[in-house]
């Protein structure tokens, strides 16, 4: 039978004034306090306490909820896809190991908890699974369906991509056999020309179009009707495209985007196409690769739809651990000096990055990642100093989907003292991948739910609005988290967990998780 979303509905309610059930909503009022500060001439600070009231609204009603990908037939697609249905059926199978369940690991909202509060009683802490913290899909809920150039059914994609065991395999082969990938946009010039021999389900043209941008459309209208879909996420886990060039006059207004797509231009790259598409029809369209998809133009498009886009590139391992690592050592008051970082891999994305243009993407995608936390110490750097840092990437087609990293952090410590940390970190790519494929659809449609009001002069304003169009909350599952224009980028995987689970604690009327702990501290 089919495992259900409902087994954990409704695990809490807030007792509070400020928050109101109703049958279809959850009200609260939430008073955000931040610190306002201010340089005075002799260069000091002055430091002032603000509150700012919101109310917040959460739509309780889910829905029924398709996720399309992008690239459906890829190591990524074929697993998460193999591995929901395996979940959705409760399926146990054997390994060398012994036998293994079904399970969501590596999920933040799947898999982890979060503090509710401490026990009235006993003064312990109650933790939660984050699934139960406000209404979400549950993933194996979702309808799955989406795009490749490759025209492989998902049951012969999954044996390409070699990640599962075979025991495994045999239990989802037939579900998977009847899952065909829609044909796509393909622009050979965006990847690797080793790409070439799998591309053999495409649309018409080789260029940007508007019958590409209108089939896409027409493809997610398609499969909402089928499905009896409330809404659909799309996703793109396809290859990873080079940069485009960004060109006055061509994708820099919404406008201009536009006009270059309808004629055609060499600088419009199918992820591009994909979230106009995806813009124009009101589905929240999210970049797992780090090339350029969201030229200002997008980004203009999008914000003129109110429609949601998030980005760019899975944080899935290396990434991740550095996000982690270097949030430690320079909150340590350690001054790391350089980061040298080497991978290997050997399936058909270090296939396609082996070409030069591909992986400038991803050396750029990799090559920020430190550097919000370095500017915010100016105590072990000057300002401008970073870090060296460099990032090697080589294909070696004998390892597969078991990805390699090789990280050697090095730092100063006490008086002239160094600190050597290697760390050489190896798992299957897209075991890490799947999971934040589906923190990030059901992240993005609960965001669909969420509106808010601001207050002033203790009134609130009329009409509730939703968030802004780029999803910063997705960070955390994102190497170089897109952000509304002009708003900084937080890299620091602590703070960015801390974001997703203090705004939707908010959403709720419930304070941030302090980890103050006073209770215990002050009797
Ligand atoms: P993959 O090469 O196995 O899968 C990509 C799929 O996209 C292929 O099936 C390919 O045929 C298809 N494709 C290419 N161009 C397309 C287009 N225009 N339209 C539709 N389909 C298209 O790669 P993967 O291992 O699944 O990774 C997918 C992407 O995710 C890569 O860009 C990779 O860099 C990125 N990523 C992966 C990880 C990870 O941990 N696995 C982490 C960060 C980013």
């Amino acid at each position: 039978g089919h495992i259900s979303s409902d087994i954990h509905k409704d695990l809490f309610t807030v007792n509070s004034p400020n928050v109101v059930y109703t049958e279809t909503e959850i009200k609260s009022k939430y008073t955000y306090r931040t610190t306002s500060v201010t340089k005075t001439t002799e260069g000091k600070y002055v430091a002032e306490p603000k509150e700012t009231v919101y109310d917040f609204k959460v739509d309780r009603k889910v829905g029924k909820v398709g996720m399309m990908l992008v690239g459906w037939g890829g190591n990524n697609g074929s697993t998460v896809t193999a591995g929901i249905i395996a979940n959705r059926r409760g399926l146990v199978w054997d390994t060398r190991e012994g036998k293994r369940e079904a399970n969501y690991y590596g999920s933040v909202l799947m898999g982890s908890t979060i503090k509710l509060g401490t026990d009235s009683k006993t003064g312990q802490d109650i933790n939660i699974p984050f699934h139960n913290l406000l209404p979400m899909v549950h993933p194996n809920d979702l309808v799955i369906g989406g795009w490749d150039i490759s025209s492989m059914s998902l049951a012969d994609a999954m044996d390409r991509a070699a990640v599962l065991e075979p025991t495994l395999k045999n239990l989802v082969r037939d579900e998977m056999a009847s899952y065909k990938p829609l044909p796509s946009a393909y622009y050979p010039d965006f990847i690797a020309a080793n790409q070439e021999d799998r591309a053999d389900n495409i649309l018409e043209g080789s260029k940007a179009s508007l019958a590409h941008v209108e089939q896409i459309r027409k493809d997610i209208r398609d499969f909402k009707d089928a499905n009896g879909l409330d809404k659909v996420i799309v996703l793109w886990t396809a290859n990873t495209e080079r940069y485009a060039d960004v060109i006055e006059g061509v994708n820099d207004t919404a406008e201009s985007l536009l006009r270059s797509i309808e004629a055609g231009h060499d600088e419009i790259s199918p992820s591009t196409v994909f979230a106009v598409a995806c813009i124009q029809e009101g589905s929240p369209f999210i970049n797992g690769s780090p090339q350029n998809t969201f030229v200002p133009g997008a980004i203009e498009l999008a914000e003129q739809y109110g429609s949601f886009i998030g980005g760019d590139d899975f944080k899935s391992g290396q990434t991740k651990m550095k996000s982690a690592l270097v949030d430690f050592l320079v909150n340590a008051g350690i001054k790391l000096t350089s980061i040298a970082s080497y991978n290997h891999l050997g399936n058909n994305d270090g296939k396609n990055l082996s070409s030069q243009k591909q992986f400038r993407s991803k050396e750029i995608s990799k090559s920020n990642v430190v550097d919000d936390m370095v500017a915010a110490n100016s105590v072990l750097y000057k300002k401008d100093e970073h870090p060296d840092h460099t990032v090697v990437i080589k294909y070696m087609p004998a390892v597969g989907d078991n990805k390699r990293a090789l990280d050697e952090y090095y730092a100063e410590i006490f008086m002239g003292g160094h600190q050597t940390i290697s760390l050489f970190n190896v798992c299957e790519d897209s075991l890490l991948a799947s999971p934040l494929i589906i923190d990030l659809v059901i992240t993005a449609e609960m965001m669909t739910r969420i509106s808010w009001k601001s207050h002033s002069d203790g009134v609130a304003s009329k009409d509730y609005k939703g968030f802004h169009s780029v999803l910063s909350i997705l960070s955390y599952m994102l190497k170089a988290p897109l952000t509304p224009p002009g708003t900084p980028v937080i890299n620091a995987l602590a703070k960015q967990r801390a974001a997703l689970t203090n705004i939707l604690r908010a959403c709720v009327g419930l304070e941030p998780e302090s980890d103050m702990t006073l209770e215990h501290k002050l009797f």
